[in-house]
């Protein structure tokens, strides 16, 4: 039996090694469009953008576990009708096939041909970054998401002018309520950097981008980190069923509507009997996770294990100007925000509860809040509303 993976990055390659892991003894072909050896991404906006790491490869080896790696190819098409696989490099016949191709950033219209103007996704773009942060150049970064902060990070460390333009009316808009991003919009000034929010592209030019209230904010190099979207489009006609993200559409196994094809990873939904809801999750340790799951079921076909479910409480953390910020479980608007501790100080917890059940929890500079509330959301635990809301004593259930 032959198991190929499509895309050699996080979740990909972390499939092939649950599958060894796990017992699996077929052939494993992992295919990556990448040229480099399968590296890791979040050292990319961190340690690599600053030189302080040259790269991020991860450390497996692919070759006493038996993984057969194949750079340079990417796929093209998917005929499930004949098992085969369409690459660059000519038809792949699986018999099961794992679709592990992570996300795409999202690029702002008429901005593809710009000189001057990056992305931050892939080795290849931190690496042609790196030569402007040491040279301190201006930079001006377009998105105060996730990525915007980290990038406006590195680039204040590294001694340059950073402005920060964000269409929204603070950072973080899609990510975290009004009166918590409040309190981390300060960071930015705190850090040197200067963060304009209600400030929408109207071009980008080659060493400038122009705001649509006439605004020119001259550039020696745009960042532009405006999200990423699932890298699906080479599955069109395939009949694979996509979501109206474009993610590939799975099953609580992560098993996709085509036989013998499964989805994990940035590229990849999945309904979640815990929050009730498909969700799309781009971050790292849903592709570690992830892959467990989808390893269990190829291992165990047929036998519907527990392992092979997939309902995790996602989890992720970024470092942003000098503080490490941690999230974990997923949270809806009406739920109730409390906080633990005072969000103008070093380090703060913001819980959200639901019927008095813990459901997420975000911790700027306290790991251990989110280490323990990360067990009560996965226990479904009822907490103690007055004691969630005392910084002094831990998060504990009633
Ligand atoms: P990817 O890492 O995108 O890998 C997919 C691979 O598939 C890519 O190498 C791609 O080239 C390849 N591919 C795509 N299409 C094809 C095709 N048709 N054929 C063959 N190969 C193909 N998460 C956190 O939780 N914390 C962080 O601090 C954090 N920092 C990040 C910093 C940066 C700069 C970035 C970009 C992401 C960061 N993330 C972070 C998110 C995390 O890295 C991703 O969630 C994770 O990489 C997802 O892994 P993946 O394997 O699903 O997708």
């Amino acid at each position: 039996m032959n198991v190929v993976i499509v895309g050699a990055g996080m979740a990909g390659v972390q499939t092939a090694v649950a599958l060894r892991e796990q017992g699996w003894a077929g052939r494993i072909r992992l295919l990556g469009a990448e040229p480099h050896q399968p590296y890791d991404r979040p050292p990319l906006s961190k340690a690599v953008l600053l030189g302080k790491a040259e790269g991020s490869a991860f450390e497996v080896d692919f070759a006493s576990l038996g993984v057969e790696v194949e750079l340079g190819v990417e796929a093209t098409g998917l005929r499930a009708a004949d098992h085969q696989l369409d690459t660059v490099r000519g038809p792949v016949d699986y018999d099961v096939l794992v679709v592990a191709t992570g996300a795409e950033p999202v690029r702002l219209p008429g901005s593809e041909d710009v000189p001057g103007v990056h992305l931050l996704r892939t080795l290849d773009d931190a690496q042609r970054l790196r030569p402007l942060l040491v040279e301190q150049r201006g930079i001006v970064a377009v998105g105060a998401g996730w990525i915007g902060a980290e990038l406006a990070t590195a680039a204040r460390e590294a001694g340059c002018e950073v402005t920060v333009v964000e269409a929204a009316d603070r950072p973080l808009a899609g990510a975290v309520p009004a009166e918590v991003a409040a309190h981390m919009t300060g960071w930015y000034a705190d850090a040197g950097a200067r963060l304009l929010t209600g400030a929408r592209v109207a071009a980008l030019e080659e060493g400038a981008v122009v705001l649509e209230d006439g605004t020119r904010l001259s550039a020696d190099a745009i960042v532009v980190g405006v999200g990423a979207r699932p890298a699906t489009g080479w599955l069109a006609g395939s009949g694979i069923e996509l979501a109206p993200d474009r993610s590939v559409a799975t099953d609580d196994r992560l098993r996709t509507s085509l036989p013998d094809v499964y989805a994990v990873g940035d590229c990849a939904s999945f309904p979640s009997a815990r929050y009730g809801e498909r969700l799309l999750v781009h971050h790292w340790d849903n592709a570690l996770q992830g892959p467990k799951a989808v390893a269990a079921n190829i291992v165990g076909a047929g036998t519907e294990t527990d392992e092979g479910v997939y309902d995790p409480v996602p989890y992720f953390w970024s470092e942003q100007f000098g503080r490490f910020v941690q999230y974990a479980g997923h949270h809806a608007d009406d739920d109730e925000l409390v906080w633990r501790g005072d969000p103008a100080g070093a380090a703060w917890t913001v819980c959200w509860l639901r019927g008095g059940v813990l459901v997420a929890l975000l911790a700027v500079g306290r790991p251990r809040d989110l280490a323990q509330g990360r067990k009560l959301i996965e226990r479904g635990a009822v907490l103690d509303r007055g004691r969630v809301g005392d910084a002094g004593v831990p998060l504990k259930a009633a």
